[in-house]
Order: structure tokens, then C-alpha cells, then sequence
């Protein structure tokens, strides 16, 4: 018997070794807004902070008891009871999702609204790896600091809590039913290993690949048959030889899930799972049609069928960033302390996906990071879910609440900010139709 080899260190040393200089020679991007008037957000950056043992509270009550997409009955209920606790009336199970959350705050107008989101949701095995309690903490201590000061807002700011972000696109369940049609700005943090204002997030579809054969005994009637792990197994190849003329950041990852049962049958049905990941919602449709050509090739080869479903989930698109709202958050972030470092310091090699990005091509909205764990911590280990319980992940939990809570006041009160960010939006090329878009 033999073993894997180990993984050499030297590629993700450089990255590490070019990130610490990186990091070393940064300095956040100042805001060129005045933000909000600052009586009031000194009033409301006190409310985040007395609202601590409760941001801590929600914080490890949530990584004490994780739950899984679309199961976060038991979080959801523990936001609704929060939220009543300071007599704010909130809505369980709207816009197409059982465990989602809505609360508003706010002047009784219409007036400009900003969306404040939660998530919550854990990983299967693993809990609260993405540390996704520590949003929905910063979420709901957000929100409750501006309730605090509700008869002073031009605006109203709405709470909404997310379910089911790993995996499943839980926001954009709830962008078809609604969830931000009445919405003109949409912000959130997530934990990390650093404080940044900015990253990368790559967009990313699922595809599906069921190749159908013929049947046949393998040895006695072989030329009877047409080979659906044959199929399957050229896609792979063609998907392994397609990868030299990708993007640097495309990523595509695969497995095959059904092969066959019996040696000796040729295989009639085989099936492959794909994730398709791109920088751009371009370049994430046109890797999506290189990878149907393969497919059809490869059962063009092998005399099969080919069955191509994609996105049995919503597709997640990349992250759209607003640096107007962006500037705010990280002039609340140094309020606090912290300095979160502008785009590029962290290499997008280490790129992920997120639902918020099908939110981010609707409406202006920012994902910044806020550090509660080592640098060298990758999310979606349980090194990180250690770091989602520890004190750091309390600290950032208010620190969070803050920074979400000012940038939305600024977001209200401001009006030269409000129109430098729809004005960029629109610049960027203004809402795309997500439902259609891979259509
Ligand atoms: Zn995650
Ligand atoms: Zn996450």
C-alpha cells in the first residue's frame, strides 16, 4: 500500500509571503463623504456597543446549536425573539423561505431604504466553520442600534435574515420573492482571517451531466453497447484540457457520482456534478457554454446521450462592490480600531462564492470581511470554527454592528453619498435580470 505525497508548501507560501508585504505596506482608503452628522452616530455606535452581552449571546448560542441550509429554524426563532425583546415585531418565513427573517425600522415615509443582512446557517459536519453566527450577530446589533434611534432616520433600514448562503443561494430564493424590491442599498460582514474592505468572489454555477448508454455484457456482447462512463469520463478529460485555456481565476470541479455498478455491464447511466466558478458574469456564461461543448463532444465520441441540467440551485453571480458604501464602512472600522485593507492586498487566488453577489447585480451593496481569526485560517475548517466561538468573534460581533450601522446611517442621512453610490452602480452597468441572465 502506498500514500498520497505531500502537498509541496512553496506556491501557497509565496502567496502567504506576498500577502504579509502586502499587508505590511497598505493602508485603508479614505472616504472623500462626510457621512452622517456625528451627535448621531456617536448615540448610535454607543447603542451597538451596549447591546454587547446580547451580540455575544447570539454569537455562542448559534455556534452551540448549528443548523444546516434551509433547517435554521431554531436561529431564525432565536433572532424573532432578540428583536422582540426590544419590541421589535418581526416576520418569520417570508420571501419563499421558512427560516428567513424581516424587521423594519424607520422613518413611516418611504424615504431611501437600506437592507442590513443576516446570515446564519451552518456547514453539514463542521458547524459554524464560515462563522456565520458572528453575522447574524452584527445583523441584528445593526439593526437594533438604529431602532434606538428610529424617530431620527429619514429612511428605514430593514433586517433580513438569510438562510441556506452555503451551497444553496438562499438569497436569491428570496430576491424572487421579493425580498429587495422595495430595497435601494444592501450591506453585510463576514468573519475572516483579515480585516478587508474588499475580495473577490467568484460567481458559480452547478451543472449536472447524466450520460445515457446502452447496456450490454461486457465481454460476451461488448460492440452491443454505448458506454456512459466512457462518456462521462472524456467530459472529464475534455474539462482537464480545456482548463490551460481558462482565466487564471476560473475554477472548475468535479465528480463523478454514478459510474456504473458491475464490471461486467457496460455502464448505461453515468453522472457528473460540476461547479463552474468565474470572475465576471460574462466569463462565468461563456465558461458555461466551453463546458456544455465538451459535454455534447463527449457524448458525440462515445454515442451517448447527454442530459445537461444546470443550476439546480440558484447560481451565486461574483460580488459586485459599491466603494462609495465601502469608503463608510471602513471609516466606521477605524472607529473601531480596525483598518480594513482595500482590494488586492489578499490574493484572489483564494477566491470563494456567495449569494450575496446575485444580491449585489440587483442593488449597491458591500461584503466586506472582519478578522476573527489567524490570517492563515481558511473558512470552512474547523481551525475557524474554533475561531467563530472565541473572544475575537465576540469583539467582531460589535465591531461589526457598528460598522454595518453607521455605513446605513450615513447611507440615510448623507445625500451626496446615497447619489455617488447609485450613481456608480448605475456606472457599472446598472441591475442585470439574475433569474434570466444564464437563461
Ligand atoms: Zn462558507
Ligand atoms: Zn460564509
Amino acid at each position: 500500500m502506498s500514500h498520497p505525497t505531500e502537498p509541496d508548501r512553496a506556491y501557497a507560501g509565496a502567496i502567504e509571503e506576498r500577502t504579509r508585504t502586502l499587508v505590511a505596506g497598505a493602508a485603508p482608503e479614505a472616504s472623500p463623504f462626510g457621512g452622517a452628522p456625528s451627535d448621531l452616530a456617536d448615540d448610535v455606535e454607543r447603542g451597538a456597543e451596549d447591546l454587547g452581552d446580547r451580540l455575544r449571546h447570539v454569537v455562542q448560542h448559534l455556534h452551540a446549536h448549528p443548523e444546516t441550509a434551509f433547517e435554521e429554524h431554531h436561529s431564525a426563532m432565536l433572532l424573532h425573539q432578540e428583536l422582540a425583546r426590544h419590541g421589535i415585531d418581526a416576520r418569520l418565513g417570508v420571501h419563499g423561505v421558512e427560516t428567513s427573517v424581516r424587521a423594519e425600522t424607520g422613518g413611516a415615509d418611504r424615504g431611501p431604504t437600506i437592507a442590513i443582512l443576516a446570515e446564519y446557517d451552518a456547514l453539514p459536519g463542521i458547524g459554524h466553520a464560515c462563522g456565520h453566527n458572528v453575522i447574524a450577530a452584527a445583523g441584528l446589533g445593526a439593526f437594533l442600534a438604529l431602532a434606538a434611534v428610529a424617530d431620527r432616520l429619514p429612511g428605514r433600514v430593514v433586517l433580513l435574515g438569510t438562510p441556506a448562503e452555503e451551497g444553496h443561494s438562499g438569497k436569491e430564493v428570496m430576491a424572487r420573492n421579493g425580498a429587495f424590491e422595495d430595497v435601494d442599498a444592501a450591506i453585510m460582514v463576514h468573519p475572516y482571517g483579515y480585516d478587508l474592505a474588499d475580495q473577490v468572489w467568484l460567481g458559480r454555477r452547478l451543472l449536472t451531466l447524466t450520460f445515457t448508454g446502452v447496456e450490454a455484457h461486457a465481454s460476451a456482447q461488448p460492440f452491443m453497447g454505448r458506454n456512459a462512463l466512457d462518456a462521462v469520463s472524456l467530459a472529464y478529460q475534455g474539462i482537464g484540457l480545456l482548463r490551460q485555456q481558462l482565466p487564471p481565476s476560473d475554477r472548475v470541479h468535479a465528480n463523478i457520482t454514478d459510474g456504473g455498478q458491475s464490471p461486467n455491464i457496460i455502464p448505461g447511466r453515468a453522472v457528473m456534478k460540476l461547479y463552474a466558478r468565474s470572475r465576471q458574469p460574462a466569463t462565468l456564461k461563456d465558461l458555461s457554454a466551453r463546458l456544455e461543448d465538451v459535454a455534447r463532444g463527449a457524448a458525440l465520441m462515445t454515442g451517448t446521450g447527454v442530459e445537461l441540467q444546470w443550476d439546480e440551485y440558484p447560481p451565486s453571480l461574483p460580488i459586485r462592490t459599491n466603494t462609495a458604501l465601502t469608503g463608510r464602512w471602513v471609516a466606521a472600522q477605524q472607529r473601531r480600531g480596525r483598518s480594513p485593507l482595500p482590494l488586492g492586498v489578499v490574493s484572489e487566488t483564494l477566491a470563494a462564492s456567495t449569494d450575496f453577489g446575485n444580491v449585489s447585480y440587483r442593488i449597491p451593496g458591500i461584503h466586506p470581511l472582519i478578522r476573527i481569526a489567524d490570517p492563515a485560517t481558511a473558512l470552512h475548517t474547523r481551525e475557524f470554527a474554533v475561531a467563530a466561538a472565541s473572544g475575537a468573534a465576540e469583539s467582531a460581533a460589535v465591531d461589526g454592528a457598528v460598522g454595518l450601522a453607521l455605513t446605513a446611517l450615513d447611507y440615510l442621512l448623507d445625500a451626496p453619498l446615497r447619489e455617488a453610490v447609485h450613481a456608480e452602480f448605475q456606472a457599472q452597468g446598472g441591475p442585470i435580470d439574475v433569474p434570466s441572465y444564464f437563461a
